[in-house]
């Protein structure tokens, strides 16, 4: 990577940004294209962001950022504009700079579902969904879901209040969708079994010591069982669900698409997937 007197910046603001492997992704993306961009981590302490996207405001060759814990409502906030996507999400990920106007999207839920599509295969529409956890990634999931026309989403919350404040703010934009928020000691076998495809949007499975959310015996061969955790690629709930023969897929084609999408919107070229999938791989493989 050579740096030029006209290079156009790019980055991650979030805290901490240490662990990130999107640096290593939209480098590979940047480079691939032959593009004088480059993408760097910013580590921005809670409660910082507003002053570092003032900062950032009046660098000229700002191209544009990913925002990531904890910032993604502060960014809200703090940009001129949002698209429509991330209003509903109630949260922006990544920020896109036109003519001095800071924009904020969201393209985590694109992510997702492009990931479902390409990685196995599946379309969401008409489908029955369970959701464990109403973060910003169950939200932006959960929107992207609606928008793909499923038939019913069950949020499950280790705190209930936080389950149905999601629930009712989809209630508000999705009227013929199915929507019920139920805790996570609901979670039983007769549920289980009215479900095609079962998310885990909670961090639960991160460290090998996590309990387990639910008793994955109840796994069924015939559910997709899906978990946004990328690192590590196979979490425990993971693990059951291909023991007991079910679907999978991990966090990590919705990292990489939610990054193609964002690299998308700064340049305006077609994202390349797969140098951007092999530059993934071997951060994990710590290459
Ligand atoms: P978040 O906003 O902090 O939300 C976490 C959710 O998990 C909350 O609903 C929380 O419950 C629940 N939770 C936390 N600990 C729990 C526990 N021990 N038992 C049961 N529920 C628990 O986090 P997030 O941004 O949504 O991220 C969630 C996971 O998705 C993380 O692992 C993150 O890395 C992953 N993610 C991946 C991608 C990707 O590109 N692959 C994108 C976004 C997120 P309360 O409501 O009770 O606090």
């Amino acid at each position: 990577m050579s740096i030029t007197g006209k290079t156009t910046v790019c980055g991650i603001l979030g805290y901490p940004v240490a662990h990130s492997v999107s640096p290593r992704m939209q480098n590979a993306a940047f480079a691939a294209l032959g593009l004088d961009w480059v993408y760097i981590p910013w580590a921005v302490r809670p409660g910082a962001f507003p002053r570092a996207l003032e900062a950032l405001r009046g660098i000229e060759n700002f191209g544009g950022a990913n925002v990531t814990i904890p910032h993604k409502e502060a960014a809200l906030e703090a940009v001129d504009e949002i698209s429509p996507e991330a209003r509903s999400i109630g949260a922006v990920n990544t920020i896109v700079r036109r003519e001095g106007i800071l924009v904020g999207h969201n393209t985590d839920g694109e992510g997702f579902l492009t990931s479902l599509r390409e990685e196995v295969g599946e379309d969401p529409r008409g489908k029955r969904v369970g959701l464990l956890g109403a973060g910003g990634g169950a939200k932006a999931v959960a929107y992207a879901l609606a928008e793909a026309k499923v038939a019913e989403v069950t949020v499950f919350g280790r705190s209930q209040e936080r389950a149905r404040s999601l629930v009712s703010h989809l209630r508000k934009l999705y009227r013929n969708i199915e929507l019920l928020a139920l805790g996570l000691q609901d979670l039983h076998a007769g549920i289980l079994g009215q479900l095609d495809i079962l998310i885990n949007a909670t961090p639960v499975g991160m460290k090998p010591s996590d309990p387990p959310l639910f008793d994955y015996g109840m796994l069924r061969e015939d559910l997709l069982v899906c978990d946004l955790i990328y690192r590590p690629a196979e979490t425990p709930l993971l693990a059951s669900a291909r023991l007991r023969g079910c679907r999978l897929l991990n966090g990590c084609g919705m990292l990489l698409y939610q990054g193609a999408r964002a690299f998308e919107l700064w340049t305006g070229q077609k994202a390349p997937v797969p140098i951007m999938r092999q530059a993934l791989a071997e951060g994990e493989n710590g290459a």
